[in-house]
């Protein structure tokens, strides 16, 4: 195993162990990765006090001197890639090449930012009143608190970790329980690069209401940042309304995937297939609902079940294959139910609707469903699986219509090649991310962040720096 495995908490630059401590498995071979140290309150409470008090030096460092830190600390990443990704892989099992990719997208993310602190300017006001001056200027927001996911256990951390640490905040974070190594890894990166000590901590915990409701509650804490499901982010927003922090929250999709009468359909199925299987279905951009015209429907599915006969399934290490096991047996129930009540509900299954046991208890075959109705609850919940769920529409005002009927909207992807369908169609999908003939949309100069149920806040793009910065109007009288 790599030497930047760690298994302790990371507070106020110091490893630390509690008496507790919980088990980090492999998806694709059930074996312990590792034994974690598991955060306490004391814990938490130390992680927000180095946190606190890390802060004035780190917001009195110029921009330019903090981005230097965080560009060393890219580096670092960047250097130690390979040992990053085998332990993703190790505790997530997604293949090596996508952990690969994951740590560049999240190391994308350092770039961005320090380039953004650095041109973060204030705005000087029109004159209101003789003998005055004002402008107002960004700052730092102060401690921030980050609770991230275990489907992209780096990247979800650097998209929160860089903004916050350009803009001058500290930050206390509290992986997924399913993935924390990858987070402690981070931490010694942060360490070896020079990153003072407070300015990143780390709380691994497999009970997160402990460690999230100080987290949440305490009054030094001065904002959350998460991503995970909308029915835990609506209670973390509960929990911050008694201290009124700011909150940032990329929540769950339902994303539609249309595929019009005019589309290429080759490039459609191509789009389909990256947005689909990538991490074996877990995340939230992944096309949950497929919409096809009918009158290339059966083309459409034809190809479409071409390449899904070529995808290869099986443990991450292995470099031939498309994608690796689900995260737990939570998430091979939750796939099942969810097709087998499409069945049961009279969706047709075209090819898969199994488990895949030869290769262990979480791999899922990749499976095709037609026939699928909006009122089935693999149309109204997340899959989080490999799992395509085909509807048929009619036309154009029928697939927009039944696209925005759910609560969410984070993604959303349509094929077409018409350019004033582009235009119609995107001004109505309510959504927060779109896709036209792509099924790649992820990356830092974009604005990544939901609509409706799906979220508050953007990630990555020229707004993401603003979620970690409070303006401060300031005007200058007796001039
Ligand atoms: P998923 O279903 O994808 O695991 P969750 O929303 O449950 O999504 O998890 C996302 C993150 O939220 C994880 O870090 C998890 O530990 C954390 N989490 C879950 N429940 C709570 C809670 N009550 N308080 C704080 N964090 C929580």
């Amino acid at each position: 195993m790599t030497s930047l495995l760690r298994t302790q908490a990371f507070v106020n630059g110091q490893w630390i162990s509690t008496d507790q401590h919980f088990n980090v498995y492999n998806p694709a071979t059930s074996a312990v990765v590792a034994t974690v140290t598991q955060a306490d309150s004391a814990l938490t409470l130390a992680a927000i006090a180095a946190a606190e008090q890390a802060l004035g030096p780190w917001q009195q460092l110029l921009p330019k001197q903090r981005a230097e830190l965080l560009r060393q600390w890219q580096h670092l990443i960047l250097a130690h890639q390979h040992e990053l990704a085998a332990l993703m892989t190790a505790e997530q099992g997604k293949p090596l090449a996508e952990a690969l990719g994951e740590i560049e997208y999240g190391a994308s993310y350092f770039d961005w930012f320090t380039g953004e602190a650095e041109r973060s300017y204030g705005t000087l006001l029109a004159q209101g009143q003789e003998g005055q001056k004002s402008w107002y200027q960004a700052q730092g927001i102060g401690v921030c608190a980050a609770i991230t996911p275990w489907n992209f256990p780096h990247a979800m951390i650097a998209r929160k970790v860089a903004p916050a640490l350009a803009a001058g905040c500290t930050i206390v974070i509290k992986p997924a329980e399913a993935t924390p190594l990858s987070a402690l890894a981070l931490a010694q990166l942060a360490q070896d690069a020079g990153i003072p000590a407070g300015v990143v901590n780390i709380l691994p915990t497999a009970d997160p209401a402990l460690v999230g409701d100080i987290l949440t509650t305490h009054p030094s804490v001065k904002k959350l940042t998460f991503t995970g499901s909308t029915k835990v982010g609506k209670q973390l927003m509960a929990q911050c309304a008694s201290t009124l922090k700011k909150v940032s929250m990329e929540l769950g999709g339902n994303a539609p995937f249309i595929v019009f009468d005019d589309a290429d359909l080759e490039l459609a199925v191509q789009a389909l297939m990256q947005c689909k299987f990538r991490n074996a279905g877990q995340t939230c951009v992944s096309a949950n609902r497929v919409f096809v015209d009918a009158s290339v429907q059966p083309q459409f599915i034809a190809l479409l079940k071409t390449e899904l006969s070529k995808l290869n399934v099986g443990s991450g290490l292995d470099p031939s294959v498309d994608y690796g096991p689900l995260i737990n047996q939570a998430a091979i129930d939750k796939v099942s139910t969810l097709v087998r009540d499409a069945v049961q509900q009279g969706a047709t299954l075209l090819m898969g609707g199994h488990s895949l046991a030869e290769q262990g208890p979480l791999f899922y075959a990749p499976t095709l469903l037609t026939g699928v109705m909006a009122s089935m609850r693999i149309a109204q919940e997340e899959i989080f699986g490999p799992v395509i769920a085909v509807q048929s529409f009619q036309d154009e005002a029928e697939a927009i219509q039944i696209a925005n009927a759910v609560p969410v909207g984070l993604a959303g992807y349509f094929c077409t090649e018409n350019y004033r369908r582009i235009e119609r169609v995107s001004q109505q999908l309510e959504c927060g991310m779109l896709g036209i003939n792509t099924g790649a949309i992820s990356h830092a100069y974009n604005a990544f962040g939901g609509v409706k149920e799906s979220g508050i806040g953007r990630e990555g793009s020229p707004l993401g720096l603003a979620e970690y910065q409070e303006i401060k109007n300031i005007t200058i009288g007796d001039l």
